[in-house]
């Protein structure tokens, strides 16, 4: 396990991590709005003073390019950032509520006050993003907060260990390298929250760790988001969209189209524009192009070439075994059991599914676990509607894929088993605030009918 914290009496396990913080908790330094402004502050300097190391940790690990991790780390948090600073003060203000007749002369408000010592979790697919957006809003509602990145993106982690004591307030933030166990370790600690990202599986080992303190969580995990498309759609555009969505980081997007629900009759149509894209977007030999991604590592690598086991590609497939890159593939799959069909592929393989109408495309994501996404191409109004109104997902992005990320005002999280709880923008402040209910009374005047002895009253009705 390593520790980073530059301070002198830098703790080596879990427990003394834990203690430590609470202790910074509790002389109550972090809750000035001043203290958490110049953290921010200094989060936004960390990026932008070692912007070249970031780009390069994320080309370590997942082969990025310089564009999409600005697109989907760098630039996301550095707005995220930005909009945080800008509406500090309005979040943290206090909530006015009305004051019912009873409880007249008084007045009734919410104070946001933080949770304490917060553990945030993060996960390799975006491993700068997932652990300093969650610490953004941890610190914009004034928390002590314990890190532990994904081991493994390995250089990202190790940046990130190295940076946050450079930079941020080093008794209020720590972080903890590691996997399973230090994660395990750390997760035997009463936290005041925990914030994670990541499978299912390791989901519910966090929420019965947590169980045992009554820690709350959020879970901000995945699952397989389906795209439907309709023949009544902008084609080209639709195209674009997904192909931009689903090959982003390779597929290896926690919201990236995980297959395709079309109509039989304009399947061939849609698979032909898609290849077109691909074409333009990555040229003829993507295994070769520095703007598409790695996969990240062998093990990925070999779970999803054993996906095309008995897929039927129609266009890419092949991989670089030395590289650890698969071309973006389209399949077909006919058997239903197939495990493309049943797991999250997270990756760049995207099945196409053929449906007959949209009320069997409905049935079809009906008889699968809530979603995280949902997309949908459509320019008929009632379609949508009967999509909205007949579907659950975490979130829902209509004629276009992964863009609704860009709303800090749109809160982001999944439902049933796609997580729970929620983050970005407000969403991510309240996540790590406690909203204390507040009610003071005026001495003005006192009703004396709720005070015993009641029998009088009883007998004046
Ligand atoms: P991962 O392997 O990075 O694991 C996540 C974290 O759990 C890591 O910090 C890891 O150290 C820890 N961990 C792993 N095994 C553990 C164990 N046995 N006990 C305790 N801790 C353990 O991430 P992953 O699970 O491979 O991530 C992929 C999944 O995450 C996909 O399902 C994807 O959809 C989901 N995801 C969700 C979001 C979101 O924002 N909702 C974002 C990214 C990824």
């Amino acid at each position: 396990m390593s520790v980073s914290s530059a301070s002198s009496s830098a703790c080596s396990n879990a427990e003394e991590v834990r203690r430590a913080l609470n202790t910074c908790f509790h002389s109550g330094k972090t809750r000035a709005l001043t203290w958490r402004k110049q953290q921010l502050e200094q989060l936004n300097k960390l990026l932008t003073e070692n912007e070249q190391a970031i780009f390069d940790a994320l080309k370590d690990d997942l082969g990025k390019s310089q564009t999409e991790a600005w697109l989907g780390e760098f630039g996301f948090l550095q707005s995220d950032i930005a909009h945080t600073l800008s509406n500090l003060e309005k979040w943290a203000a206090p909530r006015k509520v009305a004051t019912p007749l009873v409880a007249q002369p008084g007045k009734s408000y919410l104070q946001a006050e933080p949770l304490g010592v917060v553990l945030i979790i993060g996960a390799w697919n975006y491993p700068l993003q997932l652990l300093l957006a969650p610490l953004v809003a941890a610190l914009a509602a004034g928390n002590c907060v314990l890190l532990k990145p994904s081991e493994l993106a390995a250089a990202t982690s190790s940046l990130i260990a190295q940076l946050v004591p450079q930079y941020l307030d080093r008794e209020a933030i720590q972080v903890i390298e590691g996997g399973k166990d230090e994660t395990s370790d750390l997760l035997t600690q009463n936290w005041d929250h925990i914030f994670y990202t990541g499978g299912e599986q390791v989901g519910k080992i966090v929420m019965r760790a947590a169980a045992e303190h009554l820690t709350p969580v959020t879970l901000e995990l995945g699952g397989k988001s389906p795209c439907v498309v309709d023949c009544k759609t902008d084609l080209s555009t639709t195209a674009k969209r997904i192909v931009w969505g689903k090959w982003m980081n390779a597929g290896q997007t926690c919201i990236a189209p995980d297959y395709i629900l079309v109509e039989q009759s304009f399947k061939d149509e849609l698979i032909l524009a898609l290849k077109k894209v691909l074409q333009q977007q990555y040229g003829d030999s993507p295994l070769t192009n520095d703007d598409y991604g790695k996969i990240i590592n062998q093990r990925h690598f070999e779970r999803l070439k054993n996906y095309l086991h008995k897929a039927h590609v129609i266009h890419g497939g092949n991989a670089d075994a030395q590289k650890i890159k698969i071309e973006p593939t389209i399949v077909e799959v006919s058997d239903e059991t197939h495990p493309l069909l049943q797991e999250e592929i997270f990756g760049p393989i995207l099945p196409i599914i053929a449906v007959t109408d949209l009320n069997e495309a409905i049935e079809y994501i009906n008889q699968r676990p809530k979603p995280l996404a949902l997309y949908l191409f459509t320019q008929r109004k009632d379609f949508e509607q009967k999509i909205l109104q007949q579907t659950s997902a975490g979130n829902v992005c209509i004629n276009d894929t992964l863009m609704f990320m860009s709303n800090p005002d749109l809160p982001f999280g999944g439902v049933g088993s796609s997580g729970m709880g929620n983050y970005h923008g407000k969403a991510g402040f309240d996540t790590f605030s406690h909203l204390k209910s507040i009610m003071k009374r005026s001495f003005k005047f006192d009703v004396p009918v709720r005070y015993a002895p009641f029998k009088k009253w009883k007998l004046a009705i």
